[in-house]
């Protein structure tokens, strides 16, 4: 079997159908930088859901993915490129900023089509990440829920790139927490996405039901 045929399968085996809570996971492969024979072969192996970080490799790509995954929308976006996604992208993982949420709403009503998104949270604080810092998160979902072409489905994050399980799991948590806490009033929240390739494991542990897996899909990016 072929590399990426043989890791989606250990992968698929490996990760919980369902995490603590009883809610089904979704694996989302993070395809970046890959061939789109690669994340044909993965979607040949089981991948029902694909997640882009850049809107010219989407575009370029778009044509040749077979199988109709789902298709997700996880990278850093500006928002004169929303054009290009449109109709195409089934969730939005990446609404970091008021501003992107307002556009994304006015060009999805333009274009008569809801967007599905999730707000970004910077739950480890950090420089180099984007999204609302956690003690903000609230009040952005607020203001961001009132904007008529999304529909707001959950949370995403990226945990800091750290080797401290503990501060890990910590982090992890407090998401669940503040994912509970809103999803306990809206019932269009159904996703808690967190999770990569290095600390899946204890994102599940905590709560996450959507991963995005590049690195143990694929291998090590060049
Ligand atoms: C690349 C990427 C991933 C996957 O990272 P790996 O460590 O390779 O699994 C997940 N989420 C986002 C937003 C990414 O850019």
């Amino acid at each position: 079997m072929e590399k990426v045929e043989s890791n989606v399968k250990n992968l698929l085996e490996k990760i919980p159908s369902v995490n603590p809570y009883g809610e089904k996971i979704t694996v989302v492969a993070a395809v970046k930088l890959q061939t789109t024979d690669n994340i044909n072969k993965a979607i040949c192996a089981g991948i029902t859901d694909i997640g882009d970080n850049h809107v010219q490799e989407f575009r370029d790509k778009y044509a040749d993915i077979h199988g109709n995954p789902k298709r997700h929308f996880i990278g850093h976006l500006q928002t004169n490129k929303i054009k290009y996604l449109l109709g195409k992208v089934d969730l939005y993982h990446s609404l970091d900023r008021f501003s992107l949420a307002e556009e994304l709403s006015k060009r999805s009503a333009a274009a008569g089509v809801v967007s599905g998104a999730l707000i970004q949270v910077n739950i480890g604080d950090e420089q180099t990440k984007s999204g609302f810092a956690y003690e903000e998160t609230e009040s952005a979902y607020r203001r961001i829920k009132t904007l008529p072409a999304l529909k707001i489905k959950g949370l995403m994050a990226m945990l800091p790139d750290s080797d401290n399980e503990e501060l890990l799991l910590t982090l992890a948590k407090k998401m669940r927490t503040l994912y509970d806490k809103l999803r306990a009033e809206d019932g269009n929240f159904e996703h808690l996405s967190m999770g990569m390739s290095g600390d899946w494991k204890i994102c599940i542990q905590a709560g996450s039901n959507m991963v995005r897996l590049g690195t143990s899909v694929f291998g090590k990016r060049y």
